[in-house]
This record gives C-alpha cells, structure tokens and sequence, in this order.
C-alpha cells in the first residue's frame, strides 16, 4: 500500500524546515549575498510553489533551492524533506519514489549527489566521537543491494 504521505505533510513547514537547515544564517542572494531586505518576490513557481525572489542588488533571481542540488528540480517542499528523510533512512531508491510519485532516476541521481556531499563533508583527520554518529548515518544511507 503507498500512503499519500506528499498530500499530508504540510508544504509550508517544510519549507520551513528547508530553510532552516539549508540556510541557517537566512536566505541570500546565491550571486552578491544580499539577504531579505534586498529582494522583492518576483513570483511563484508553479510546480514546486516556491517563492522566486529577484535580488535588488545585482537582478539575481532565487529561491530556497538555489545553490543546493535541489535546484531546477522542481519538487515541492514536502518531497525534498521525504527525500532526505528516505536516503537517510536508507530506504530503497524505488520505494522513496513511489512514495513521492518521483522517477527511480531522478531520485537515484538525488541520492547520489547527497551521498557525495555527505562524503566530501567528512573530516579528513580521524574521527573522533563527535563525528562518529554523522559517519553511521552516511554509511545507512547507501543503497541496499
Ligand atoms: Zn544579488
């Protein structure tokens, strides 16, 4: 049985939640880094329901997913927080997509980019317990074969 789970999580708090652990500091403009009171709302993009912002500064046009590898994807809020829940999880590719009525494609090449980020972010030095628990989490979300 696949749940409608995309149709029950909430869109706008996963956004918020987007934001918060993609950009910490606030959202800037990916260009110059001017922040929100430099930007107007230039629209709202269709399909994944993201306010557009174009930047005052240097004309730049943004949202959430800009300079993340959910960028030009077009997924809706809910479905990157699923994705990310699924790959670190480590469920099947398969099962995430059917989940979140997404291609097996797409989302094996989503997971492979998170996988090499997650690699390129470990420390090069030997892990000590601080880090241990981000490692774990890493190596679970490979692919089960
Ligand atoms: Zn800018």
């Amino acid at each position: 049985m696949i749940f409608p789970i995309t149709d029950l999580l909430d869109d706008d708090h996963s956004e918020k939640w987007l934001l918060e652990h993609f950009h910490p500091e606030g959202l800037q403009c990916p260009k110059c880094g001017s922040g929100q009171a430099r930007r107007r709302i230039f629209r709202q993009a269709k399909t994944s329901g993201l306010t557009v912002y174009r930047c005052l500064e240097c004309e730049g046009v943004y949202n959430l997913y800009s300079g993340t590898i959910f960028e030009k994807k077009h997924l809706r809020p809910s479905q990157v927080v699923l994705l990310l829940r699924g790959v670190v999880k480590g469920e099947s590719s398969l099962a995430v997509a059917q989940e979140l009525g997404m291609s097996r494609t797409a989302v094996h090449y989503l997971r492979k980019e998170l996988q090499e980020n997650a690699h390129n972010l470990q420390p090069q030095a030997p892990l000590i317990d601080e880090h241990t628990e981000t490692d774990e989490m890493f190596q679970n979300a490979g692919e089960k074969r």
